[in-house]
């Protein structure tokens, strides 16, 4: 068992790509820790009438290229070094993406399903309460991530403008629609990278008919993932979530497994109650249960990591068969696996580039929370085809010229990108 942590895996790849960079003296420094930590105690008064407190995180990593930007999870794991690792992430892909933010996290030490909705309210208000003064639409601009939600990010706005007396729709994104929210953003993270697939696909004159597709997690990325696979005639074999998996070597109907985990609570719903399944159906269906660990080393073309970080490792990479792997989940290969892959000739298109969709489009709901506007789903999905495709060709651009895997070519690209608005601005 390897003893990294999330912000030493990212410093790995960092130093590597900085080693590659050659930059000048003191440059170097620069990425190492965050611009700022903030770390309060929050408290709320339960519905028993206790009172019960939480560690809470802001960390701002680097905001050269803009106002600070990253989502905020509500966690029980969620600790200083793994929302500093991610504020990291988030920096590199604004960067990437080339929008004009920089990258911060946020977490609260708390697992909201303990609580009723008027606590995790309270939770929300009282984050905002701590780390008011470090927000807002200038300075640093908040979103969804684990545990969190439209409903939670309408509170926090609600809460902001109390305590600053102003209309800030855009000090926070991914709000609900009828409160400043934008059309398209809870399929964005799945549909930026469907248009990255598509492009390889193309640019590979590859045949989505032939393409068999493996997703683990079906949440909001994974599901939607699926759903725009399946659609445009790519073989979904098997997807999962936290109970499990089901696999269908002729491909699955990820539209039908959507409507069964809304029922069920599982996308083994249709065939399982619980741990008993309805063997004769699957038989008959030819659908096998497949576990987290086995449905990642299926023999599939692209293998798409859509649930939790850190599940690509050195003891699994060798048998994963994919030959593409496309991270929508925030870290899911270590730095250890991913040598095994380039190694293996196994391509994984990076975090930082595939998942990027999601912030794009939290920057679109940013720009229409100033400006008054409201865009429709072909301009959000316009624009953001552009910004996925732009994004995309610079990385293999990148990798191309540098010799370097599409992770570290993202790296250099979002760090060269950081560093020319650090020059401008003064900062070296
Ligand atoms: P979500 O909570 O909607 O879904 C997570 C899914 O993973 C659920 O289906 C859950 O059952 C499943 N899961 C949990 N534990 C699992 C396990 N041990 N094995 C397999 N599946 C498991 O979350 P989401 O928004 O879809 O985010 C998923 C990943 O994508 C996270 O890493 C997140 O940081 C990343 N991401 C999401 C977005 C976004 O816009 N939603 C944007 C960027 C990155």
């Amino acid at each position: 068992m390897s003893n990294s942590t999330p912000y030493t895996r990212f410093q790995t790849t960092l130093h590597k790509v900085l080693k590659k960079l050659k930059l000048e003296d003191g440059q170097n420094t620069l990425f190492d820790l965050p611009q700022f930590v903030h770390k309060e105690n929050i408290s709320i008064k339960k519905d028993d009438g206790k009172e019960e407190r939480y560690h809470a995180f802001r960390v701002q990593y680097n905001n050269a290229r803009g106002p600070f930007k990253g989502g905020i999870r509500f966690h029980e794991d969620a600790d200083e070094d793994e929302v500093k690792a991610l504020a990291a992430l988030m920096a590199i892909k604004t960067s990437v993406v080339n929008i004009p933010f920089g990258g911060a996290k946020g977490g609260v030490q708390v697992n909201p399903k303990n609580l009723s909705s008027s606590e995790v309210q309270q939770v929300s208000r009282a984050y905002v309460q701590a780390f008011s003064e470090n927000l807002g639409p200038d300075i640093d601009c908040p979103a969804p991530d684990l545990n969190t939600n439209a409903d939670i990010m309408a509170w926090m706005r609600d809460e902001y403008e109390k305590i600053t007396k102003t209309y800030s729709p855009a000090m926070i994104t991914g709000k609900p629609l009828s409160f400043g929210g934008s059309i398209g953003r809870d399929t964005a993270t799945a549909r930026g990278a469907f248009f990255i697939i598509q492009e390889m696909v193309d640019r590979l004159a590859l045949d989505p008919g032939d393409m068999k597709v493996v997703v683990q997690g079906f949440g909001n990325a994974g599901s939607h993932m699926a759903q725009l696979l399946h659609q445009a005639g790519y073989i979904v074999i098997a997807v999962s979530d936290s109970r499990g998996g089901i696999y269908i070597p002729e491909g699955l109907d990820p539209i039908r497994i959507d409507k069964y985990k809304h029922k069920t609570g599982s996308v083994k719903g249709e065939y399982c109650t619980e741990s008993v399944c309805d063997v004769d159906r699957m038989k008959l269906d030819n659908v096998q249960e497949v576990t987290n660990e086995e449905l990642l080393e299926l023999e599939c073309d692209i293998l798409i990591p859509a649930a939790l970080d850190n599940v690509l490792t050195k003891d699994n990479a060798s048998r994963i068969k994919a030959k593409y792997i496309l991270e929508l989940a925030n870290g899911p290969t270590t730095p250890e696996a991913d040598v095994i892959f380039e190694k293996m000739g196994t391509r994984v298109i990076p975090d930082v580039l595939a998942n990027a969709g999601g912030v794009t489009v939290s920057y679109f709901e940013w720009s229409q929370g100033r400006s008054g506007e409201q865009w429709t789903k072909n301009q959000v999905d316009e624009r953001l085809k552009r910004v996925m495709l732009d994004a995309y060709k610079a990385v293999r651009r990148e990798a191309r010229r540098e010799h370097m895997t599409y992770r570290e070519a993202a790296f250099s690209v979002g760090i060269k990108r950081m560093i020319d608005a650090m020059k401008v601005r003064g900062w070296i």
